[in-house]
């Protein structure tokens, strides 16, 4: 199975998890949705997104254990450090967070003042992690050894709760018109207007997964470049067809629905690979006729 989710994807989780199961996920379930982010950016997107439901959930060991891996900048790792560290959570002894920030330090003068801090909450460090300061490279290693320790495929219950994801993600869906979606991405659209740069941010996220949707809605399982229909239907019976960015989203492409096209998996292939003028002219059209829908 191909487990994979995007932020936009971890944050409808979220929120169709809690309007079924009627409780916020659990440490396994976060954990998932934890494996799938991509760069502290998106970490910080989770995070907000956290706080809103859950209170206090700095103080979680999971998920400021978890947060640490994520972070290279030394600004950062001491936000998040005094974030989590003030004096009554003294008792979680966080190591790491010390230990980060000293590895994030440029100077042995820094290194050194860090560890005097650590021994104020009981964190002890031997003599040598003052030579342990700039080194980047081991946070790196440290931080793909995390990653790899979650094989997401044999993770207890992982392939499960993303099947369960998936089925909720369509279920609700279905459940929306075409009209209720263009709507939505209107609605966030606003939002984004209407607020700075991380509400446009938040919202960019939470967009794509409707967009991709709005996509297929509107391809009717037809494959929008060679028109023909979609290969196979997915295990809920819904035609496989793949999501493709006219403009690429690495090339400043924008995450909207006059930007996306809905492909069988052999035109999607071909299209990346040959880059076609006639394909990108035909498929250019098919989108600004999807808008109209
Ligand atoms: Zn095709
Ligand atoms: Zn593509």
């Amino acid at each position: 199975m191909n487990i994979k989710m995007d932020l936009s994807e971890i944050l409808l989780y979220f929120e169709l998890f809690e309007k079924e199961k009627k409780r916020r996920p659990w440490l396994n379930e976060l954990n998932m949705m934890l494996y799938f982010l991509e760069d502290y950016d998106q970490v910080e997107v989770f995070h907000n997104k956290l706080q809103e439901e859950f209170y206090n959930l700095l103080q979680n060991r999971f998920i400021s254990g978890s947060l640490i891996y994520f972070i290279e900048d030394y600004e950062v790792c001491i936000k998040l450090k005094e974030k989590v560290l003030n004096k009554k959570s003294k008792r979680f002894k966080y190591k790491m967070m010390f230990e980060h920030q000293i590895l994030l330090s440029k100077t042995k003068e820094q290194a050194i003042k860090i560890i005097k801090e650590a021994k104020d909450f009981e964190v002890e460090f031997e003599e040598e992690w003052t030579e342990n300061y700039d080194s980047l490279e081991l946070i790196r290693e440290r931080q793909k050894k995390w990653r790899k320790k979650i094989n997401i495929e044999e993770s207890k219950g992982f392939p499960e709760l993303y099947e369960d994801f998936i089925r909720m993600k369509s279920n609700y869906f279905e459940s929306l018109s075409l009209q209720q979606i263009k709507g939505a991405l209107l609605n966030q659209q606003q939002l984004t207007v209407d607020s700075g740069r991380k509400m446009a941010q938040t919202s960019a996220f939470t967009r794509s997964v409707y967009i991709k949707e709005f996509a297929r809605r509107v391809s009717n399982g037809i494959c929008q470049l060679c028109e023909k229909e979609a290969p196979f239907l997915d295990k809920q019976g819904t035609p496989f067809l793949e999501v493709h960015h006219i403009h690429y989203l690495s090339k400043g492409g924008t995450d909207t629905i006059n930007n996306v096209v809905a492909l069988c998996p052999n035109c999607h292939r071909k299209i990346h690979q040959l880059e076609l003028e006639e394909d990108f002219k035909k498929i250019s059209i098919r989108a600004s006729e999807n808008m109209l829908e």
